[in-house]
């Protein structure tokens, strides 16, 4: 048994006989002295074997990279001109008297520190050794201390950790279910829950007054660079708190976090409606980090020629906004191409632009494709709205209202990325006054957070209004990720039946879906609210890490599949046949 771990042998330990358990690192041979690093989750230790100890010296001579070991040694002082000031063992090294493998290994896929040279494929292939690098091992470290951190605030502030079933009926969180057949009642299905929206909700009308768990929710998407099938959510709801109290116990939660474990200050959080969001930002999550907004000119185009920009302009449904980018005139042609192709991710049909050149000889200093279209009348208004000045280039987007908003917002943050313009490290806000509702590509109505949020108007007005009502939902954003989300919830039968009827959801369907809900709100449900936090994007943000899977231990890849176990898999006719299931042959 060990004594110690590698990493945390230091000078005061010198004259100490230590005991060692880990992995080797990297064998040495240095002339008839043998030297292992020796490796544990602490860090690694340079143990020396000299020839004069003939049997752990053969040993020593025998092992390769990666077997687990036991050495038994004296620390001692590294002889001088030795000292390596870029380990935090460099100043001590152990020589080493008894040495046990405890286990052989194959030679590794890839070696640690070789990681890059292999791709991701291969490295979730054999995450156990993936994760074996101080990088991973950091990352995971930290993951736990953050969740440590958080059970220990919200248990200090009167939160009760329940935990919520997972084989469920579908709960709507607007995403694709997992489903899982049930064995002993044919031809019906669980769903994996979205997340545990309706039992937290169900824990305060039984009166928990104050409920958190670290809680996996499962969803079925097509997969974007930041997102997992199964991921993982800080849960909260509580009873007798409005808005503003639920808002004030989170965001301490996250100052205090990123103060402790970063010792970062994020200051109190500012407030934006989504209305002024969107207009300024083109988004619901703005990255406050960069400076730059969209400015509307819709009233400039209306009466111009160029349908372009006068059709979405005269559209109600319609937005034209640009974008100054001060000391944009510089991009190069190629740039300015690649913005243009970025931009029709978002539906962008093209990406037309002002450059400011010399603006004291009016239309004639401005270098464009378009102003020959816009006027020189026109043009010249525009430029004065946005205050521009030589050396600036301006983007404009001229499309449906959520085409502009998403495809400027983006470009926004490219543009702001590319050129280094964040003017602080860290942006946190609260994002509130939420619509209610969303209009849906089809002509239909959906909730734009979830049916069971409460609106801030009475259910005779949410009824005459739907599409402008507001509802009682806030986002928490830190650098243009959405970090955590909630609601002031509906408790009051009347209500939740008012929302269902806007969605378009019957009587029989609510009574069939949610009847344990709209029965619970009869019984005493209290005002409630809460919210959710999505751990693995705050676990990244905190640690300023790219990808999702690089802070999850054993992630689904793109195509939501385990590299390593290689699930989903088949499963035996007898398991389909015991399910009732018989699987559709594939054209
Ligand atoms: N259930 C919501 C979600 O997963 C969060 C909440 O409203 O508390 O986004």
């Amino acid at each position: 048994m060990r004594s110690h771990y590698c990493g945390d042998l230091r000078k005061e330990h010198v004259g100490e006989e230590i005991t060692l358990n880990g992995w080797v690192h990297r064998r040495r041979d240095h002339g008839g002295v043998i030297f292992l690093d020796v490796r544990d989750r602490e860090g690694l230790t340079q143990v020396v074997f000299d020839p004069d100890r003939e049997e752990s010296f053969a040993l020593a001579d025998s092992v390769r990279n990666e077997f687990v070991i036991e050495v038994r040694g004296l620390v001692r002082d590294r002889p001088e001109g030795t000292v390596n000031p870029d380990m935090p063992t460099g100043e001590i090294e152990v020589l080493g008297k008894e040495l046990v493998i405890l286990n052989k290994a194959e030679t590794p896929p890839f070696q640690l520190d070789e990681h890059q040279q292999v791709g991701e494929d291969v490295r979730l292939r054999h995450r156990y050794i993936d994760l074996r690098r101080p990088e991973m091992q950091d990352k995971l470290r930290f993951r736990s201390k953050v969740t440590n951190a958080i059970r220990n605030y919200l248990d200090d502030n009167g939160f009760l950790d329940i935990e919520t079933p997972i084989l469920n009926r579908a709960t709507p969180e607007g995403a694709r279910d997992y489903l899982v057949p049930s064995r002993t009642h044919e031809g019906s299905f669980f769903a994996l829950p979205q997340s545990p929206q309706l039992f937290k909700q169900l824990l305060m009308v039984a009166g928990f007054d104050r409920y958190y768990q670290i809680a996996k929710c499962f969803r079925d998407e097509d997969l974007r660079a930041d997102r997992q099938p199964e991921f993982t959510q800080i849960d909260i709801e509580t009873s007798f708190m409005d808005e503003e109290a639920i808002m004030g116990m989170t965001e301490n939660m996250i100052r205090e976090l990123f103060q402790n474990m970063l010792d970062i200050d994020l200051g109190d959080f500012p407030r934006m409606p989504y209305a002024e969001a969107m207009q300024r930002y083109g988004s619901d999550k703005p990255d406050l980090r960069f400076p730059m907004e969209l400015v509307d000119v819709a009233d400039l185009m209306a009466e111009i020629e160029f349908k372009v920009f006068a059709g979405p302009a005269k559209d109600p449904k319609g937005r034209v906004a640009a974008l100054k980018v001060p000391g944009g005139a510089q991009l190069t042609r190629k740039i300015i191409d690649e913005y243009t192709k970025f931009v029709g991710i978002y539906g962008a049909k093209g990406l037309a632009w002002i450059k400011v050149n010399e603006l004291e000889k009016g239309a004639e200093g401005l270098q464009s494709p378009i102003v020959k279209f816009l006027g020189e009348d026109v043009a010249m208004k525009i430029m004065e709205r946005l205050e521009v000045q030589n050396g600036d280039i301006v983007f404009f987007g001229a499309d449906k209202e959520k085409v502009v908003s998403e495809a400027l917002g983006a470009l926004r943050i490219k543009v702001g990325e590319d050129m280094n313009m964040a003017q602080c490290e860290w942006a946190p806000l609260w994002v509130v006054d939420f619509p209610m509702f969303e209009e849906t590509d089809k002509g239909g109505v959906t909730a734009l957070h979830h049916p069971f949020t409460a609106p801030s108007c009475s259910p005779e007005e949410l009824k005459a209004n739907p599409l402008t009502a507001l509802s009682r939902a806030y986002d928490m954003v830190l650098n243009g990720c959405e970090l955590g989300g909630g609601s002031v919830r509906i408790h009051d039968q009347a209500m939740q039946k008012t929302v269902f009827d806007v969605l378009g959801i019957s009587d029989e369907e609510a009574e069939e879906k949610f009847g344990f809900l709209l029965n619970a709100l009869q019984f005493g449900a209290p005002p409630h609210g809460g919210l959710a936090f999505g751990l693995d994007r705050l676990i990244m943000l905190m640690t300023g890490t790219e990808s999702i899977r690089e802070v999850i231990a054993f992630p689904k890849t793109q195509s939501a599949s385990c590299m390593m176990t290689e699930a989903p898999g088949e499963v035996s006719a007898a398991q389909l046949r015991e399910l009732n299931i018989k699987l559709r042959k594939t054209p």
